[in-house]
């Protein structure tokens, strides 16, 4: 057969250029030796996963640790799972995490364009070799063909697939390939498969050691029908001539390997180095399984953003699920940045890393009580401008008041740091009530609305804002007092029932009266916080309401 006549029917010279071209085009980086480039290749769906972020935080600390390059590349090829705006949803929550990419979709660089869609002509152009040398062919099975073949394997138990004696377009005449193409019949170019599933090898996965690898027999398709590449055509064609030097992927990649191996060979490529990581799990009841994106909102990234997780603190966590000798390290040097912790791709887990929120939340907790004022401050800023209601937005409209309402609320600079606090979210929510457009108070007190009105009445009118903390301690229990409350808290304990109540009691009045809350920080200072106009008008608002 004139394979060269063949090649030139089906991708015409003037859609490509010679080979040499693109090899000058895109030269070997000149990095330092050790230096590795790797790459995150997502499709662009619109969803990021967790693993999207535990990959590409293992890439992106392997590149610039050596002094390599770590890039984006689109992998654009299924246009049915292609979502407007899904890179820039890659961008944006990756530099989030604080990964951050040196070249690649929507950013500059030499080994562009970055989106697989654009790079058509060199798929085109390595096709067109791989035909002339015999190594591709044209393939005009309809899917009902192959539906018949596969029914044929599962009744004979055979492995299913495109190979050998079910490789029907492997052996057409010279003849039947022109009269197909003639009548105008859709075809794709699948690979002329050169190996041998009984020849196993031994191969170094840069993650898992070494791995047993079955040569792959199949004639996996490589252009499909409207001359888009599959992935793993693209695959190798892309990290050739981007020059990844590792491709650190997820793992359910792994069984895609002698193909990916035989493409290389078959296009003459120096074969990358593969790391494949594990999936990220959780125990579901009795059972580990994968973390799901349909049934785990913890699953996505925007859910850490949504909640308000503090980026150290995922950061953080992903580095414990990614380098088992990560967390001994931030023990022992607890404020050092993360980027000094020496990462090793030798020490990423062989198998499944467990997804365990609760360590998670410690980590966050920890990460929110190291934030000065200053920082909480912008922290939670930006989450409510982000996430919050239109109301909690305007919670930081007055910094100086959000500076003394979190100073308190946290314990900043005190004695006794909250240490509770996982994520933004709760920690807007729980300092609502120094907010009038938030203040929804649902009074529950434990005494009767008379005895109450009367303490809180009472204390409406001795109440001045000049007041300090233990002049007006010495009015709560006057007021106590007047109700017949207890003020001695020794005289209250040897006889509780000569008293309707003691100090304490009638101060918690108080406080559900003024935050709607029984628990809360000191209660005067709240009261100074919130301002004379606003403490007098919400013990009003609790008479009122009685
Ligand atoms: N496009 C593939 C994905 O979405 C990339 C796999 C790889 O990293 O090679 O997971």
């Amino acid at each position: 057969m004139d394979l060269n006549k063949l090649a030139d029917a089906l991708i015409p010279d003037e859609n490509v250029k010679p080979l040499s071209y693109y090899e000058e085009r895109y030269p070997e980086r000149n990095l330092e030796k050790g230096a590795e480039v790797t790459r995150l290749a997502p499709s662009p769906t619109g969803f990021m996963h967790l693993g999207n972020l535990y990959v590409a935080l293992a890439n992106e600390r392997i590149a610039h640790q050596s002094g390599g390059v770590f890039f984006l590349r689109i992998e654009d090829t299924d246009e049915k799972r292609k979502v407007e705006g899904a890179v820039e949803v890659i961008h944006s929550s990756l530099k989030y995490f604080g990964v951050e990419f040196d070249e690649g979709a929507d950013l500059s660089g030499e080994y562009g364009p970055y989106y697989q869609r654009q790079r058509a002509e060199i798929y085109h152009a390595y096709a067109k070799e791989l035909i002339k040398k015999g190594l591709a062919y044209p393939c005009f099975c309809t899917e009902e063909d192959l539906e018949k073949t596969r029914e044929r394997q599962t009744e004979n138990k055979l492995l299913p697939g495109y190979y050998g004696e079910f490789a029907k377009c492997r052996n057409l005449s010279e003849e039947q390939i022109y009269e197909n193409l003639k009548a105008g019949k859709p075809y794709v170019i699948r690979l002329r498969s050169q190996g041998d599933v009984e020849k196993k090898s031994t191969f170094r996965d840069a993650i898992k050691g070494d791995i047993t690898v079955t040569e792959n027999n199949q004639d996996v398709v490589i252009l499909k029908s409207d001359g888009i590449p599959t992935y793993h055509f693209a695959h190798a064609i892309d990290d050739h001539f981007m020059r990844t030097t590792l491709v650190l992927r997820g793992e359910e990649w792994l069984s895609s390997l002698p193909i990916h191996i035989e493409l290389f060979k078959v296009l003459g490529f120096r074969l990358p180095k593969y790391g494949h990581n594990c999936s990220i799990q959780k125990i579901d009841g009795e059972t580990r399984r994968k973390l799901s994106k349909r049934k785990d909102p913890e699953a996505s990234l925007t859910f850490y953003r949504e909640e308000g997780y503090h980026k150290l603190a995922v950061k953080t966590y992903m580095m414990t699920l990614l380098n088992s000798n990560f967390e001994e390290w931030m023990l022992k040097f607890p404020d050092k940045p993360l980027d000094e912790f020496k990462y090793s791709i030798g020490k990423m887990g062989k198998s499944g890393a467990l997804f365990d929120i609760l360590k998670l939340n410690d980590i966050a907790k920890t990460v929110m009580s190291n934030l000065s004022a200053e920082e909480m401050y912008d922290f939670l800023k930006d989450w409510a401008n982000d996430y919050g209601t239109d109301e909690q937005k305007g919670y930081f409209a007055d910094k100086e008041y959000m500076l003394k309402v979190l100073t308190l609320c946290m314990g900043i600079g005190g004695k006794k740091r909250r240490k509770d606090f996982v994520c933004a979210k709760q920690a807007v929510e729980m300092i609502s009530y120094f907010f009038d457009g938030s203040f929804a108070p649902n009074y529950a007190y434990r005494f009767d609305n008379a005895t109450v009105k009367k303490i809180l009445s009472d204390f409406k009118a001795a109440y001045a804002y000049a007041d300090d903390c233990s002049a007006w301690f010495d009015k709560v229990k006057a007021v106590a007092a007047a109700s017949g409350f207890a003020t001695d808290m020794k005289a209250y304990k040897a006889n509780p029932e000569n008293y309707p109540g003691n100090v304490s009691d009638a101060a918690e009045m108080l406080r559900i009266a003024t935050t709607g809350l029984s628990n809360t920080p000191d209660l005067w200072t709240i009261m100074q916080i919130l301002g004379e106009e606003r403490t007098l008008a919400r013990l009003e608002k609790a008479v009122s309401a009685l």
